[in-house]
């Protein structure tokens, strides 16, 4: 791992400030920064710690929907009742993801914005035009049972959402409902 500051946020405003500054990363959970950090895929010189915030709260809206903060753990959006209720596919997907310790500090924010879960995105010794634009795709040839049916291109198998600020929330449900 390269050498990195690190910063903890009072404020939203302050969070925004810093990340936005070259080299900055926003870090909740971890759970996919830190990996990507381990492995050199990711290499931030300042990582703006933003779990202090008064974010992790799940609100109803005045339309019946709900407001769910970044930093709600994917644990508690899955067992909120309303949750439960009213999005039970949403609830049922983010239990299929992951493991229960990683869920337990995996946050919402951060599970939109997780980079692919391709396996070749996350290993250095293999092409990735992800990773490395122009190198290859070892997907393509490769073992690619969990990559995207639609949405793909000759470049990339990996899809939108499978993270990369899509959904990364639906792409649970489609990992496992392809496994
Ligand atoms: C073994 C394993 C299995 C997994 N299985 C699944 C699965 O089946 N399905 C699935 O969908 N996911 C799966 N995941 C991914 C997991 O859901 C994500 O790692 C997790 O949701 C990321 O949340 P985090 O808070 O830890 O994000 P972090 O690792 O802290 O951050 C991830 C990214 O989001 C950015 N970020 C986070 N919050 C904000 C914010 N508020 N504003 C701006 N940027 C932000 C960070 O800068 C970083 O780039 C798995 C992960 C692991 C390790
Ligand atoms: S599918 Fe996309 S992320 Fe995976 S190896 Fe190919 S280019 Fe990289």
């Amino acid at each position: 791992m390269k050498a990195f500051t690190y910063q903890r946020a009072d404020s939203a405003a302050q969070a925004a400030a810093a990340a936005v500054k070259p080299g900055a990363k926003i870090i909740a959970g971890g759970t996919n920064l830190l990996d990507l950090m381990k492995l050199q895929v990711e290499t931030p010189s300042n990582l703006v710690d933003i779990n202090r915030l008064p974010l992790d709260k799940i609100e109803g809206t005045p339309d019946g929907g709900l407001r769910i903060g970044t930093l709600v753990r994917n644990s508690d959006l899955a067992a909120d009742p309303r949750v439960r209720q009213r999005y039970g596919v949403l609830s049922r997907a983010l239990l299929a993801g992951a493991s229960a310790q990683l869920r337990n500090k995996a946050t919402t924010g951060g599970n939109l914005l997780q980079r692919t879960r391709c396996y070749y995105f996350y290993d250095i010794t293999k092409p990735c035009n992800k990773r490395n634009p122009g190198s290859g795709c070892a997907a393509l040839a490769g073992f690619n049972r969990i990559h995207a049916i639609l949405g793909t291109s000759e470049h990339c198998i990996a899809g939108r959402n499978q993270g990369d600020s899509d959904r990364g929330v639906l792409s649970s449900s489609r990992q496992h409902s392809r496994n």
